[in-house]
């Protein structure tokens, strides 16, 4: 079995260039990724494996902003044992790096190094677990180590004061570093953080989960994270098992996805093993993508 490819997609948002890394590729239950919807239906989208997972991406986004480089979202890291990799069928070892996100940023001409901010959607493992990586001396450092990190701080503190039903998502390892080492900025409601670059609170998968509007030249696109994970999640009522509100996960949706269409916003893909991005369209019935021509990949560098 191998990732998802490939590792590195490019394109511009008006004026930026942003690059879609592929951290890696993870297996999950079918079931539980559509929640309410049987299987006969959502196994159309995507075919399970004997053990009734399907395959999954872990798409980051790189954005080449005038302030630095914006990375949104960090994939499953490296921090944890083999059996931890194994449950979930993570497939994410780098290369160059000490993940495929690593590889993907060097892939794109930039650094870990170089990376100025990063923004997480929300501190589930398979979003934050890159925030931080442990070196071949056995040791765990920041994975970005001049960048600072954003959040929202009530997630932080959901991340910080879990239950039974939400403590296997959240690995303290993945974020308290960060804390530690004082490079969290713990944001409020929608908050710009970057000109150009919005977090908007999407709740419902988590209470504050947010995705990451990119705005320029009158272009828009919006990193959504786990609010829509994959393009078979655009129905609205195509919401996963995991999110602790669906029904706060609905209204989210059905506000941030009559937006998108209204603003012809190019949405990227979290979790989608094979589409990284689209625009999306109501056919009256339900949202879909409307398919793009594919652009010719020499107009950007990197
Ligand atoms: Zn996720």
């Amino acid at each position: 079995m191998s990732a998802p490819a490939p590792l590195l997609r490019t394109r511009r948002v008006g004026r930026l260039i942003v690059h879609a890394i592929q951290a890696g590729g993870q297996k999950l239950d079918g079931g539980a990724m559509f929640g309410v919807v049987p299987k006969p239906l959502w196994e159309r989208r995507i075919a399970p494996d004997e053990r009734n997972r399907i395959q999954l991406g872990m798409r980051c986004l790189l954005v080449e902003h005038d302030a630095g480089l914006v990375l949104i979202d960090t994939g499953a890291g490296n921090k944890e044992d083999a059996k931890f990799y194994e449950i979930y069928a993570v497939e994410n070892r780098g290369a160059r790096g000490p993940t495929a996100l690593e590889d993907g940023i060097i892939a794109a001409g930039h650094r870990p190094e170089d990376v100025a901010l990063v923004i997480n959607t929300h501190l589930h493992f398979d979003h934050a677990g890159g925030n931080t990586a442990r070196g071949a001396d056995g040791v765990v450092r920041l994975a970005f180590p001049n960048a600072r990190y954003v959040v929202q701080r009530g997630e932080y503190e959901w991340a910080t004061r879990t239950n039974e039903r939400t403590a296997a998502s959240y690995l303290p390892g993945n974020f308290v570093p960060v804390r530690d080492a004082g490079r969290f900025d713990l944001i409020e409601g929608e908050r710009e953080v970057l000109s150009g670059i919005t977090a908007l609170p999407t709740p419902g998968h988590t209470p504050h989960h947010q995705s990451i509007l990119i705005e320029s030249d009158g272009e828009a696109a919006l990193f959504v994270g786990d609010l829509v994970p994959t393009q078979a999640h655009l129905p609205l009522p195509w919401i996963m098992g995991y999110d602790v509100e669906p029904l706060v996960t609905l209204e989210s949706k059905r506000r941030i996805l009559k937006r998108a269409t209204d603003e012809q916003w190019l949405l990227v893909f979290e979790h989608d093993a094979e589409v990284p991005w689209g625009r999306v369209r109501h056919d009256g019935k339900s949202y879909a993508l409307v398919s793009e021509p594919a652009a010719a990949p020499a107009a950007v560098p990197g």
